[in-house]
């Protein structure tokens, strides 16, 4: 009850300075249309909230463009490139820091050969477990990537751009599980109260999500947020493709 009060004093701050905080949406792990998939795009097209999937490139993803192929306002970014844990200890990467660059750039090219035919393509990298080996960026450079989007960051100045994602729906360990309502009113407060004092209003919040991993109480929380969002002064969704021509510099 506090943290949802803060929250709400926050936003109030937000409506009597006239500004809009911008969220993105970024859902991760996808491979192939699963019930879980389905519930997905239910929110979302519901909701007509901006959708972007962080797809695996580990194989054939014939099947996923299938089912996009019907559906409007979606896009499809690159997760990774076979996102297989290579880390010996802690931590988790698959780009271990001995991996050359062009190494890394073959790996990238390959899978954004598969993705690269599903509708609301983007050629846009997400790096597994939000792990930067030093030559990713450089090699996403080369590549011809549009931008990148990892974690925590405000306003990055990159290149290619970075568009990161701030509100984790999920704890991790020891199992996935909802973070809580609780935490996640705190975190978003957070999040705007940091945009406010720097006057970054327009600097996005990313929310991310991994829908096969969720648990009805994670489900309940996103669905109660697409409604708020659907009717709030403050709070509205943005999408991927609109912030990263933004992000662009102009040439
Ligand atoms: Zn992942």
């Amino acid at each position: 009850m506090l943290q949802a009060l803060l929250l709400s004093r926050e936003l109030a701050r937000w409506r009597a300075a006239g500004r809009r905080a911008r969220l993105w949406w970024r859902d991760d792990d996808a491979r192939l249309p699963t019930p879980a998939l389905e519930r997905l795009l239910a929110h979302a097209l519901a909701f007509d909230a901006p959708l972007t999937l962080a797809v695996i490139p580990d194989g054939d993803r014939a099947q996923l463009a299938e089912r996009l192929s019907s559906v409007r306002g979606v896009r499809v970014v690159q997760h990774g490139a076979d996102h297989i844990n290579r880390s010996p200890g802690g931590g988790a990467f698959e780009f271990p820091p001995e991996r050359k660059a062009g190494e890394i750039a073959a790996a990238l090219r390959d899978g954004w050969t598969r993705l690269a035919p599903l509708p609301g393509a983007l050629k846009l990298f997400t790096p597994p477990w939000n792990a930067i080996h030093p030559d990713l960026i450089g090699a996403l450079a080369n590549e011809g990537y549009v931008g990148w989007s990892a974690w925590a960051e405000v306003s990055p100045k990159a290149t290619p751009p970075r568009i990161d994602t701030h509100l984790d729906l999920l704890r991790w360990n020891p199992a996935p599980r909802f973070r809580g309502k609780a935490r996640l009113a705190s975190q978003l407060r957070r999040q705007l109260a940091r945009r406010r004092k720097a006057g970054a209003w327009d600097a996005p919040i990313g929310l991310l999500t991994h829908h096969l991993d969720h648990d009805e109480a994670a489900w309940k929380w996103l669905a109660g947020l697409m409604r708020t969002v659907r009717r709030h002064p403050v709070l509205a969704w943005s999408d991927l493709g609109d912030l990263l021509s933004e992000a662009r510099p102009a040439t």
